[in-house]
């Protein structure tokens, strides 16, 4: 846990989120600014800044994308869905505990911005 980190005080629960679902190593919670009727953002609990440190710790990183798959199942998002991780100040990531974005619930438009 990395004290000051937001995304750390939501896994201890010291500030609540809107829970989504949690595994042994991932945790999953509605993005307070939702882009898509479903925006959900999964997270490793262990505190890594980005996907790049996430691939130290492949049984973190496939946690984070098992819980994805069992959340988007959960919303029905049958008809498909996208996962995005910004990496660094040039894809826009503002929060430096790695975060996977799931999106769905409307037809997604290809490239992103
Ligand atoms: O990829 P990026 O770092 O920009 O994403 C951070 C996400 O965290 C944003 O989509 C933002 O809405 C979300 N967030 C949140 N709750 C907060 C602060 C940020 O869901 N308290």
């Amino acid at each position: 846990m990395s004290v000051d980190c937001l995304f750390c005080k939501f896994v201890a629960r010291e500030i609540e989120p809107q829970v989504v679902a949690e595994s042994e190593t991932a945790f999953a919670f509605r993005d307070i600014n939702p882009q898509a009727p479903t925006h959900v953002l999964v997270i490793p609990k262990r505190h890594v800044a980005n996907a790049a440190e996430l691939a130290q710790h492949p049984a973190d990183a496939a946690g984070v994308l098992a819980l994805a798959a069992q959340v988007a199942q959960a919303e029905g998002l049958n008809t498909g869905y996208r996962l995005v991780t910004n990496t660094g100040a040039d894809a826009g990531q503002t929060v430096f505990h790695c975060h996977v974005h799931l999106l769905g619930g409307r037809g997604l438009g290809w490239p992103p911005g």
